[in-house]
């Protein structure tokens, strides 16, 4: 068992139900220990049930009820892209502004749980979506500047059986963008869809997919695959950084390829592609899941910042930290 799990603080709920909610409560499981390969954990509940995770679950029926939600809300549209082989679906949600028109506007992939257990980027996601959905005069803006496409649950077949895996097809999504060897139906689905998106005249200009580590590494960790586009790359994780002041980084690592889609985006479209290593166990910045779904907030205030600066040709200064 590694050192890591030192720094884990389990969470409880009393209140994690089926019903869709948006204020779930999670509280932190402060007295824990790890002996050997042994990791156990103290605390006095006061409730005959409850629920104890690892990390803020985010489970394939929270996420259909969550589209529940947002179903036929202003500036959104819902598609399913594919049902996969244990009957789920992967879907994608929409957000602009559609009384413009999409061709001048920025093209910016979102997906998550590339690992099916990676919970904490789904909710990153969520933060994101309720964010550009909002009346902040900053989401207005990004709907009418971009058109944001989230893929918040690639892999449900592997979240519900609690692995990173398909559990049929026993293949990694992760590792499946590779060029010459796609063995997933979800990764051509995918790939496809993004092919329709460019043939209707869209562009793919900025692409992420959040992970989170099992360690206890800083709350945001990029990883930047554009290595021919570095000058790029920097003003534009800057952007992202400067907006999330109140979280512990770790400067970004730089990767010239890889099989996932990050590394696809990149190579077949030259698109700023990252992955963000989203971490809310991060050692001395424990997260509450609020905490955790604002970073979601931060990184559209980043993207302002970042097409501000490129609207105004970089005359722009990051002085407005707008909400
Ligand atoms: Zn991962």
């Amino acid at each position: 068992m590694s050192n890591h799990w030192n720094n884990y603080k389990p969470v409880f709920s009393y209140y994690f139900t089926n019903k869709f909610s948006m204020d779930q409560q999670w509280q932190k499981i402060n007295i824990t220990k790890r002996i050997g390969n042994v990791f156990s954990f103290t605390h006095t509940y006061v409730e005959n049930k409850v629920w104890i995770a690892l990390r803020y679950p985010y489970t394939f029926s929270y996420h259909k009820k969550y589209l529940g939600y947002l179903d036929n809300t202003p500036h959104s549209k819902q598609e399913l892209l594919l049902a996969t082989k244990q009957g789920r679906s992967i879907d994608i949600l929409e957000i602009t502004n559609s009384d413009l028109p999409n061709d001048d506007k920025k093209g910016i992939w979102i997906c998550a749980r590339e690992h099916g257990v990676e919970q904490d980027g789904s909710w990153v996601c969520q933060g994101m979506i309720d964010f550009l959905l909002s009346d902040s005069p900053v989401a207005s803006y990004l709907r009418d500047k971009a058109v944001f496409v989230f893929i918040p649950f690639l892999t449900p077949d592997a979240a519900f059986n609690g692995s990173c895996v398909n559990p049929v097809t026993g293949y990694s999504l992760a590792i499946d963008f590779c060029p010459t060897k796609m063995r997933t139906s979800e990764s051509r689905a995918i790939l496809n869809q993004i092919y329709r998106w460019i043939a209707s005249g869209n562009s793919l200009d900025i692409c992420f997919s959040f992970h989170n580590p099992h360690g206890s590494e800083p709350n945001i960790w990029p990883f930047a695959y554009n290595n021919k586009n570095k000058k790029e790359n920097k003003i534009f994780l800057k952007s992202i950084f400067y907006a999330c002041t109140d979280y512990t980084k770790r400067r970004p690592t730089y990767r010239s390829s890889a099989p996932n889609f990050a590394g696809r985006c990149t190579a077949e479209f030259g698109t700023l592609s990252y992955i963000f290593e989203i971490n809310h166990q991060a050692k001395k910045s424990f997260l509450t899941l609020d905490e955790l779904r604002e970073i979601g907030a931060c990184f559209c205030r980043g993207i302002y910042h970042y097409l501000r600066s490129k609207e105004e040709n970089n005359a722009y200064k990051f002085s407005l930290r707008g909400r």
